[in-house]
């Protein structure tokens, strides 16, 4: 079986939805599972329904109309008559989530954020799975909260692998085609639980680990991996082939076209991964298998925008040691912050952070009556993987460079 993930972008609009159509006339579609996003930024749009939720309930519903306005002209220029059901169906998910809101009464953000954003995941899946069904590809919709079984730590969830793996083997029928959403699961409950923004490449390799899938194939609105981001830099070159190493790296250190957790799965099991373009399905792009290490070998730039960079250092001109750092790090635990670059000397500790929870004031709180605590909000982290001179220099020129570090391969940058 193969897995084949769509993600947002390849399912914007209609013609989006009738070229995924194409993608699978071009290269097949038996025993396929297809993992689908929420369409374009259905996503965001859905984390406005939730904050509304919080901040102005009177807000609430243009939000989610905002969604459901979104979406009619797609399902309009899909479907040609008004009757099919497809129309009902969308309208009952669209009422679920008003129900939700209607009756919920836990005050948890990340609870009330994981049983809402999902319905993105949900009504694309359903508009895909009655499309494809329309023109004669027939197939199976999954709801994959009923096989991906996490633990209940809402918008992060981790996987319950045996569970997973038991539900998968019970539940797919391998022989159809099936179509399921990405990012979501649920918990001992069965309340829905979210893998983190971005995450549906996560549940494709998922799947494809429990099925022993012969390979995954995400598709997107670029060639392939690229040696950088094609919307923060001028040049890019495709990159053939990658080991499962090294794309580990490139998406650990950010480069945002695979999620990070997508590849350890794979690589356990050693299924290839292909990173191809939906608008030419025949063309190569990357494959990311257990080969070589980068072919052609080039640098590879990645930047994290809207980072923080914290320096830390004692109070009483004492050293900064380990009984310091370990509290550093449960602070940092404690408020959610990912950390992706760590740097410390006798007397102070840099941390570069994602307040990607928005944990950052309650911790620079908690670290000031420790230490003396600078904060420099809005900062870059640039990486580059296989640098070299000219690489760097054309990173540091324009930039006021606030930390530096250089490993073998790798060399970061954050910058103001
Ligand atoms: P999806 O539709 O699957 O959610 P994403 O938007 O998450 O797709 O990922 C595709 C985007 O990733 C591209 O449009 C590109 O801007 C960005 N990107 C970041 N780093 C890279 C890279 N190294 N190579 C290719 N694309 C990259
Ligand atoms: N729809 C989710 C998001 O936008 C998951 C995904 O697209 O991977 O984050
Ligand atoms: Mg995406």
């Amino acid at each position: 079986m193969r897995v084949f993930k769509f993600g947002g972008a390849s399912v914007k609009d209609a013609e989006g939805v009738k070229n995924l159509l194409k993608v699978l006339q071009e290269t097949g579609h038996e025993d396929t599972l297809l993992v689908i996003s929420a369409m374009g930024k259905t996503t965001n749009a859905m984390e406005n329904v939730v904050n509304a939720y919080f901040e102005d309930k009177n807000q609430v519903n243009s939000a989610l109309q905002e969604v459901i306005g979104y979406h009619q002209p797609i399902l309009e220029a899909l479907f040609e008559s008004p009757q099919h059901p497809i129309f009902e169906r969308v309208k009952a998910l669209f009422e679920e989530v008003k129900g939700f809101l209607l009756w919920n009464k836990s005050p948890k953000h990340s609870f009330v954020y994981d049983q809402v954003v999902g319905y993105g995941e949900l009504v694309s899946t359903t508009i895909v799975s009655a499309y494809l069904d329309e023109v004669g590809l027939k197939n199976q919709w999954l709801d994959i909260r009923e096989l991906i079984k996490t633990d209940s730590s809402y918008r992060d969830a981790h996987i319950n692998w045996e569970r997973t793996q038991e539900a998968v083997q019970q539940l797919i029928d391998t022989k159809k085609l099936n179509i399921t959403q990405g990012f979501l699961g649920s918990d001992d409950n069965n309340f829905t639980t979210t893998l983190g923004r971005e995450g549906s490449d996560y549940t494709a390799a998922i799947l494809a680990y429990c099925l022993n899938a012969s390979s995954v194939t995400i598709w997107k609105d670029v060639p392939g991996v690229l040696n950088a981001d094609p919307r923060n830099f001028k040049e890019t070159r495709l990159l053939n082939e990658i080991s499962y190493r090294e794309a580990i790296e490139l998406a650990f250190y950010g480069a945002s076209v695979i999620h990070p957790k997508t590849l350890q799965p794979l690589q356990r099991k050693e299924i290839p991964l292909q990173v191809r373009s939906f608008m030419n399905p025949t063309q190569q792009g990357t494959t990311v298998g257990k080969g070589v290490g980068i072919s052609p070998e080039i640098p590879c730039f990645i930047v994290k925008k809207n980072q923080v960079l914290i320096k830390l250092s004692s109070l009483d001109f004492s050293f900064i040691v380990e009984n310091n750092i370990s509290e550093i790090f449960k602070l940092l635990h404690d408020h959610r912050m990912k950390v992706d670059l760590i740097q410390n000397s006798a007397i102070s500790f840099s941390v570069c952070l994602d307040n990607r929870f928005g944990g950052l004031q309650g911790l620079l709180q908690e670290l000031k009556k420790k230490f003396k605590v600078v904060c420099h909000e809005d900062v870059s982290l640039y990486t580059i993987r296989h640098f070299d001179e000219k690489a760097v220099e054309s990173l540091q020129n324009g930039y006021t460079v606030l930390v530096e570090q250089r490993g073998k391969e790798t060399l970061q940058l954050v910058v103001k």
